[in-house]
């Protein structure tokens, strides 16, 4: 008989949703947890037999998961939460978005409303978050104090931004954001220009140069609305995709919101670069941005991920439950055909092809030995639950966020039995309802 290894904690579950290579799904399944890393994932009795645990969490009716990953979202706009409604792109942008972030967001906004906002990707299931806001070293200290992964850029944008007057000033905000972060166990610092309309090529460039130096993801909106993409053709006579291209903007790590607007040419040459694409079916759908040609995406094996965009009107919420269940419909009816973006598919999206688009597939993404420790429980005692014939079916059709019950980050129990055990709940709720009242009075 061999000696028991010593873990720190055994989660039991009805089943184990694993997305490693060959898919496993283990019936009566455990995993075993050491400080920051999976040790083993498996049947229950083999890792009872192997591991000594000093923590337990046994869910006997629950599906354990690895965490979701969010590709894109801007957390901090959860302060702004159904602020205007039903708008364009534009519309909505202009006359609502930017005023009010011109007039509210300081360090104190970001640093509450991305509490509000971790809170609820939390509770929701989610444990890596890709953010492009403002104060973003801000963000970034929320995100740690929350215990999630964020792999999180400061926005850069032609305009006086809330905490740069020129794009030279959030560069250099960027760098020194760079530095201060760039050994984290949970925060990716990464840079983020806005998109193309909103940058000159020169500071496109640069963004990229900075980018590379540090080994760092740009993260940037790409082809998200036919506007964006009428324009760019109009004025540089190619569409957004091969024009950042031209400028070498997609040489290294990338991860590009939406492309929605991409045909064949743009799909190509996103392959040959291994730009990661976060798709953002809530918000495409909301603001009539079209619909992104995920099914081509994955027939090109491109990695694409999920991700709710913001809570300020292109989405509302963090509801990753959601994005996959639209993700999968939106294909269907686009295409025609039911078979498109099957539910498995999807979770893979919201795992571990979510993961490749962010670079960080060898770290997160599924339950595998070695892998950090990023996992969650969710209920099949509800009656939205029951019977369970698939448990991708369940996953992406019928379970939804809120049955989402224990959360572990890096190796951190960061909530349990749907509480969370890192953030004040009612302080949070509190703060951002007087945010909502100075928010409203500065609109007037
Ligand atoms: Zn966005």
């Amino acid at each position: 008989m061999l000696e028991a290894e010593s873990a720190d904690w055994i989660w039991t579950g009805r089943y184990v949703v694993t997305m490693d290579p060959q898919r496993h799904v283990i019936e009566n399944g455990a995993i075993a947890i050491a400080g920051q890393r999976i040790l083993a994932a498996g049947a229950k009795a083999e890792i009872e037999r192997r591991y000594q645990a000093r923590q337990r969490l046994d869910r006997p009716d629950a599906i354990l998961a690895p965490g979701l990953i969010s590709t894109h979202t801007h957390a901090a706009m959860s302060l702004l939460r159904g602020i205007a409604d039903d708008l364009r792109l534009q519309e909505w942008l202009e006359h609502y978005i930017f005023p009010a972030e011109a007039r509210n967001v300081t360090p104190d906004f970001v640093r509450w409303g991305t509490r509000l906002g971790c809170l609820e990707m939390l509770l929701s299931g989610t444990t890596t978050f890709t953010d492009m806001y403002y104060f973003e070293d801000v963000a970034a200290e929320a995100t740690r104090e929350a215990g999630m992964r964020g792999v999180l850029g400061e926005t850069i944008i032609g305009f006086p931004s809330p905490d740069a007057k020129t794009p030279a000033a959030a560069l250099a905000f960027t760098a020194r954001f760079l530095n201060r972060f760039h050994d984290d166990s949970l925060i990716v610092p990464a840079v983020a220009p806005h998109a193309i309309y909103t940058n000159s090529d020169e500071t496109l460039r640069a963004a990229r140069v900075l980018a590379n130096r540090h080994q760092a993801p740009l993260l940037i909106h790409l082809s998200e609305t036919k506007r964006e993409n009428d324009e760019c053709l109009a004025k540089r006579h190619v569409t957004p995709t091969k024009a950042l291209d031209d400028l070498g903007v997609l040489n290294g790590r990338t991860v590009a919101a939406h492309c929605v607007w991409v045909d064949e040419a743009d799909l190509a040459i996103l392959k040959a670069r291994g730009v990661g694409i976060a798709h953002c079916p809530s918000s495409n759908m909301k603001l009539a941005s079209g619909v992104a040609p995920v099914t081509r995406m994955l027939a090109l094996d491109l990695p694409v991920g999920l991700g709710p965009d913001g809570p300020a009107g292109s989405n509302n919420d963090f509801n990753m439950f959601e994005e996959m269940d639209l993700a999968a419909k939106l294909q269907k009816v686009i295409t025609g055909d039911p078979r498109n973006l099957s539910a498995a598919a999807a979770v893979e999206m919201a795992t571990i092809r979510g993961a490749r688009a962010l670079g960080m597939e060898k770290e997160i993404g599924s339950l595998e030995a070695g892998k950090r420790a990023d996992l969650i429980s969710i209920r099949l005692d509800r009656p939205n639950a029951v019977p369970l014939y698939n448990v991708y079916s369940q996953m992406v059709y019928a379970l939804k966020g809120s049955d989402v019950e224990d959360v572990m980050v890096n190796g951190r129990l960061v909530v349990k039995d749907a509480r969370a055990l890192t953030l004040n709940e009612a302080e949070i709720e509190a703060k951002a309802r007087e945010y909502r009242a100075q928010i409203q009075k500065s609109l007037q």
